[in-house]
């Protein structure tokens, strides 16, 4: 609005400039310049008349002296061009009324010169002789056309002030048009400069409010409003803009109230998340107290003299307790799972460990179906990793598992491969469980990976399982930058690989042991994947292996002449059995003496028949474990007799010549109880106090090594107690956390105020063992006489079985003591008993009866390692309870066999520890 006046104004101006210059250039070329055309135009035709004239006039002169006609001509031509020319200079004089009375005085003065002389001295021409007539013509002639001379100058004066006139107003004109357009020039700018101040002086204020209040806005300041003024149309851009500014507010108005719904609901969902967290806390520890204590008590229990039949009920017991303790952790750690709280930890572990572990924890689970259980770990590069080990471990250990419950007979193979890449690489690891199984049809390998989803429900109703193994174990994969891949057919075994990412670290022990350099070693087994393993293996240690795949084939390399340091045999072979091998290879006289090494699961050999054995080695055997068996085994050949402790593959441990001074703190009785009685077995001294404060105070009033620490106690926590503990001046406690909690948080907690170790309930004595061993100072290891030396070296069985008995001693040397002292009692007791029932009427259902003490008594010596004594109760057992001849010669032998038992146990008992 403000614009177009001014525009309108200059539009104006210039329109009529263009209009006047247009309209004077019209009049000046138009009409003026016609009036100056038509005056020049009468100038030429007054001129051409005035030619004709003299034409004329001359003509008739020089008629007039000569008399010739042919001087009329020009005379005539003139009179006919001054018909023509007066026609045309009226014509041209039309509207100019003086002009056309001069024109026609100027055909008068024509007309006088023609009718006084031409016209008269044509009719009467004098003679030519007659000279003064002739004078007297020509001078009358001369007077007449002066005249005639006189009205044309006249005329011509006329016209051409005319024409002069009209000049010089065209002149004026065209000065006049400059002139306006220079005017109007003028005042269209000095319009131009008003109409540029008011643009300034009315529309700038208004535009600079309005910039700075779209900025405020832009910039958050949602209250910030511009004041309408300036033209119409700047308050309507103003008005917009208030109204944007409005559209904000409310817009902000509403997003902040959908944040506020939004943290509301997150804040919900929060402690809905940590209703459950705290739930899983809950139940976690509510769950695994009382089964601590069951579980914890149960082992305990084990470890005392039992009949067979209170050992079998126990062993349900303690068995049903690990189911429990296996649903509760994969019910626990699925939610967690499923809750996002899947924290993997990162901490430097050996691979190759991990899986023979995992394979010596199943390994019995294995011999007791009559499994091989194979590990094949390439030993040509480090293990050694940085990741969560415990979480790997679960996993190897749910397939492995598996593995084994689904398969009847044959074979689990557990192997490792990795990708390349040295020390701070993340290299890419499988671990593959191949089984010889039921395998998984091709139709159900879907459903293999959902939570509480099993392959076929009557199936699994006999295998058992909850069916979250399988699901719990992808999770965990995945969350290490892997996945698990099935291959399966079905009758024929499956193969599950889980593959990880896992940071490289440099190797700790980058040489290899080669104590078995030049050493010929024969190899005897059925199975060619654990033949390969142990040629593997026995070469890396610079041995020259020989393999044959049976009994037959051992015999013909035996045959073929080159003598070997050693055999190591598979007990279970189709025909002959390692047993009957061992036997065959000494009953020729060129291996009478060499030594063997019996290949075994650990189940179902009989002491008596080891007899042809320097050791055995349970499968999966580890390659260092092989390694120092088979070194002693040679040593002691080398020594003239067969090596009495190889049986267990490495020297017992000695006995902890130092007792560790522990604090339990623990404020729930039981098991407190179990910690007591556990520390007890393990030959250290305890004290007890129930709450973080008692804790904390006796740490300062006595020494303790070691604090075992509960993370719920009243008074005082766990947490809380271990940071005081931490804040005391002086030699410090090693401070273990012990609690049922599941939660990683509950975990750091406790790092962070200062615990060594973290220990979960329920703890089992091993657990505890293994914990407490780094702080415990050992004698120098020694090797202790073998519990029937001079009956292996007599080739007489053994009353107790080496292995089984060193296996006893990892429960401590108290422990270890108490056991077999209750054992011999209980055996004296026993045997009395059988003697007696013997004696006495045979009674049905009598717990004192000669087939239920046989049975009680079979169950403690095997446990114990007296196998032959469990041998003959067994064959007591199966004669029933009614007296027959049969029952007089065993009951004899089993007196004598007692006898030895005890004498051994005396012995071992007696032996410096
Ligand atoms: P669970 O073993 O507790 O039932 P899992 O999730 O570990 O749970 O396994 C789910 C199902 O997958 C099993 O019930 C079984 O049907 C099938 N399965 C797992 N491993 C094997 C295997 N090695 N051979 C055959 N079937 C298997």
């Amino acid at each position: 609005m403000l614009l177009r006046r001014p525009l309108l104004v200059g539009l104006a101006a210039l329109t009529t400039v263009a209009l006047t210059t247009l309209g004077l250039a019209v009049l000046a070329v138009v009409v003026l310049g016609g009036r100056v055309d038509r005056a020049n135009e009468t100038l030429s035709a007054l001129q051409d008349g005035h030619s004709a004239m003299i034409n004329q006039e001359t003509g008739l002169r020089g008629y007039l002296i000569t008399r010739e006609d042919r001087f009329l001509q020009p005379y005539y031509q003139g009179v006919a061009d001054m018909e023509q020319l007066e026609v045309q200079l009226n014509g041209l004089a039309e509207e100019d009324g003086p002009l056309l009375e001069e024109l026609a005085g100027l055909d008068a003065a024509e007309a006088r010169w023609t009718d006084n002389w031409v016209t008269p001295m044509l009719a009467s021409p004098p003679a030519m002789a007659d000279v003064a007539a002739l004078s007297d013509l020509l001078s009358r002639d001369k007077r007449l056309f002066d005249a005639y001379r006189e009205v044309q100058a006249d005329v011509r004066a006329t016209v051409e002030d005319r024409r002069d006139r009209a000049i010089s107003q065209q002149r004026v004109v065209l000065l006049g048009g400059a002139a306006l357009g220079l005017v109007v020039a003028g005042v269209v700018a000095v319009a131009v400069r008003r109409a540029n101040r008011r643009l300034a002086e009315e529309l700038l204020p208004p535009t600079r409010q309005v910039r700075d209040t779209l900025a405020a806005l832009a910039a958050g300041d949602v209250d910030r409003r511009a004041t309408q003024s300036g033209p119409t149309e700047f308050r309507e851009i103003t008005g917009d803009v208030n109204a944007l500014g409005q559209a904000l507010k409310d817009r902000n108005a509403l997003v902040a109230e959908r944040e506020r719904e939004l943290v509301d609901a997150r804040d919900q969902a929060e402690r809905a998340g940590q209703a459950k967290t705290a739930f899983l806390a809950t139940m976690s520890h509510e769950i695994r107290t009382p089964l601590n204590a069951v579980l914890g008590l149960t082992d305990l229990l084990l470890t005392t003299g039992l009949t067979p039949e209170q050992r079998g009920h126990l062993e349900t017991i303690a068995s049903s307790g690990d189911s429990l303790l296996t649903l509760i952790n994969d019910i626990l750690d699925f939610s967690k799972i499923e809750a996002g709280e899947l924290d993997l930890e990162t901490a430097p572990f050996d691979l190759h460990d991990l899986v023979y572990d995992v394979a010596q924890l199943l390994a019995p689970q294995a011999a007791g179906k009559g499994l091989d259980l194979l590990v094949d770990v390439p030993a040509d590069r480090s293990w050694r990793f940085a990741g969560d080990g415990p979480r790997l471990r679960q996993v190897i250990i749910n397939l492995v598992g598996n593995a084994l419950k689904f398969t009847r007979s044959g074979q689990v193979l557990i192997g490792v491969t990795a990708g390349p890449g040295g020390p701070g690489d993340d290299v890419s690891c499988a671990i593959s469980v191949s089984d010889t199984g039921i395998g998984i049809p091709a139709t159900q390998r879907h459903r293999l990976f959902r939570s509480f989803s099993q392959v076929d429900t009557s199936t699994t109703r006999s295998y058992g399982g909850t069916g979250l193994g399988l699901a719990i174990s992808q999770r965990i994969a995945r969350a290490m930058d892997g996945d698990i891949e099935v291959d399966s057919e079905a009758g024929r075994g499956s193969t599950f690989t889980v593959r990880v990412r896992l940071e490289a670290l440099a190797d700790q022990q980058p040489s290899y042991a080669t104590g078995l350099a030049g050493r010929r070693v024969l190899v005897v087994d059925d199975n060619p994947t654990n033949l390969r393993i142990l040629d593997h293996q026995l070469t890396q240690y610079g041995a020259h292996c020989v393999l044959a795949a049976g009994a037959a084939e051992a015999l013909q390399e035996l045959a073929a002449g080159d003598p070997f340091d050693l055999a190591v045999l598979d007990l279970h072979m189709p025909g002959m059995d390692g047993i009957a091998l061992a036997d065959a290879v000494h009953a020729r006289p060129g291996t009478a003496t060499l030594p063997l090494v019996l290949l075994s699961s650990s189940a179902g050999v009989h002491a008596d028949e080891l007899t042809e054995f320097a050791a055995r080695l349970h499968k999966p055997v580890r390659p260092d474990r092989l390694l120092s068996t088979l070194c002693t085994v040679l040593s002691a050949a080398a020594g003239g007799a067969h090596a009495t402790r190889a049986a267990s593959g490495q020297p017992a441990t000695a006995a902890a010549t130092d007792r560790l001074r522990v604090l339990v703190a623990e404020d729930h009785a039981v098991n407190a109880r179990l910690m007591s009685l556990y520390l007890d077995q393990l030959g250290h001294d305890c004290d007890h106090v129930e709450n973080g404060r008692q804790a904390v105070d006796a740490v300062i009033a006595g020494t303790y090594d070691v604090v075992l620490m509960d993370a719920q106690m009243p008074v005082m926590g766990g947490v809380d107690a271990t940071a005081a503990i931490r804040a005391l001046p002086g030699p410090q406690p090693v401070v273990m956390a012990v609690t049922a909690s599941v939660l990683a948080s509950d975990r750091a907690a406790f790092l962070e105020a200062g615990a060594d170790l973290f220990l979960t309930k329920p703890v089992r004595l091993a657990v505890l063992e293994q914990a407490l061993s780094p702080y415990v100072t050992r004698g120098p290891a020694s090797v202790p006489a073998a519990p029937d030396a001079a009956a292996a070296a007599t080739g007489e069985v053994p009353a107790l079985d080496a292995e089984t008995v060193d296996e006893l001693r990892d429960l401590g040397d108290d422990g270890f003591r108490h056991l077999y002292g209750q054992y011999v009692t209980s055996l004296e007791s026993t045997v009395a008993a059988l003697l007696a029932a013997a004696g006495g009427p045979a009674q049905e259902d009598d717990e004192e009866s000669m087939d239920r003490l046989a049975h009680r008594l079979k169950g403690s010596s095997a446990a114990l390692g007296a196998l032959r004594l469990a041998e003959l109760c067994q064959r007591l057992e199966d004669l029933g309870s009614g007296l027959s001849p049969a029952h007089g010669d065993l009951l004899t032998t089993l007196e004598e066999e007692s006898t030895r038992v005890r004498s051994a146990v005396r012995t071992l008992l007696e032996a410096p520890q």
